[in-house]
């Protein structure tokens, strides 16, 4: 299959710094789109790739399921997308399509595997899936989405992984008006969480570790501000929560928070991938549960986008240039960015 080599930013062993290389993307196929990458989110699952933390990293890895550009070209099947169209790519570019999981539009868990955007198995090329990181990418149409043209593009790419990995829980768990909701820690994850809990209209609590999060937490639309280690505060609250919503990305201790849930209700964790122990009688007083959550489907995605697009919602970045990932990914190792680094590729090209 024809190829073309484009730059790219990756790593080439788990203990090295990321650099530029050269990657081949494939051409144009019938039902591809070929974009050209403005903007690529730093999610903290790309530090965890790049370092293989999670085993079965292949090298070079090149990052990047945040993506956000515009349509330069499209094979002959395509009519959802034109040249120029601005558009995204989360962490999935294929599926099988036809096990149960795809049939009902939640490729991510997808019976026979969904393929990543970086590190999966690339069934054109060979090798591995390359992440967003990069000058171009070419997708399958059913792993695009449109985005709304309203929205500062920038704070678009989070919206992709942090973005849909809270909406898809919030919705599936159907938070709604006048709901109490928790969420739990404000990083990446959290800080769309109170986002999309607050357009959603449930009355959203910050549950947090540092009270300094507070005044940030409520500009970001939490109408109240829990600090977990204050155990007067957890008393006051306890048994009063409709939805909890757990972004923590590290082990860490999950009873305190069970206590909070109403009877009935679930806690939801997305970010820690990580054994966790709980005490069953937490659960069994109240017939509460304890349930995960990974991404969303496609449908889901786009229905979310089109819900940034008509609250004018998007993630708080900072962004940086491709040159500096290095240092980036120090400073979210050390919980130290507001809320998302967002690449500008054009730094990339240049
Ligand atoms: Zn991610
Ligand atoms: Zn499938």
């Amino acid at each position: 299959m024809k190829s073309t080599e484009v730059k790219a930013f990756g790593a080439k062993t788990n203990t090295a710094d990321l650099e530029q290389l050269q990657i081949d993307r494939r051409e144009t196929l019938a039902d591809d789109v070929e974009i050209d990458i403005l903007y690529c989110g730093v999610c903290h699952s790309d530090i965890h790739t790049v370092r293989n933390d999670w085993g079965g990293s292949q090298y070079p890895v090149v990052p990047g399921h945040e993506i956000i550009g515009r349509v330069i070209s499209i094979g002959k099947n395509v009519s959802k997308f034109k040249e120029g169209q601005l558009v995204g790519v989360g962490c999935m570019v294929d599926s099988c399509q036809h096990c149960q999981s795809c049939k009902d539009g939640l490729e991510q868990y997808c019976e026979n595997g969904m393929v990543g955007t970086y590190n999966g198995k690339d069934e054109h090329l060979g090798g591995h899936t390359f992440g967003g990181y990069s000058e171009k990418i070419v997708v399958d149409q059913k792993f695009v989405l449109n985005v709304p043209e309203n929205l500062d593009t920038k704070g678009v790419a989070p919206l992709l992984c942090a973005g849909i990995t809270t909406w898809s829980p919030l919705r599936n768990w159907n938070v709604k008006e006048g709901d109490k909701v928790g969420v739990i820690g404000l990083g990446g994850l959290g800080h769309m969480g109170i986002k999309f809990a607050h357009a959603l209209g449930a009355k959203v609590v910050m549950i947090t570790t540092s009270p300094g999060k507070s005044e940030d937490a409520k500009r970001l639309g939490a109408d109240e501000v829990l600090i977990s280690k204050d155990e007067e505060q957890m008393a006051e609250h306890a048994g009063s929560f409709d939805f909890l919503l757990n972004t923590v990305p590290v082990k860490h201790d999950i009873n305190p928070y069970i206590g909070l849930l109403k009877r009935d209700a679930t806690m939801v964790l997305v970010g820690a991938i990580e054994p966790l122990e709980f005490h069953g009688g937490g659960l069994i007083m109240g017939r509460k549960s304890v349930a995960g959550s990974l991404i969303g489907g496609i449908k889901e995605t786009q229905e979310m986008l089109d819900f940034c697009g008509e609250h004018d919602i998007v993630s708080d970045i900072e962004m940086i240039d491709m040159q500096n990932i290095n240092e980036a990914y120090d400073r979210v190792t050390s919980n130290d960015v507001k809320y998302r680094f967002v690449i500008d590729m054009q730094s990339l090209k240049n």
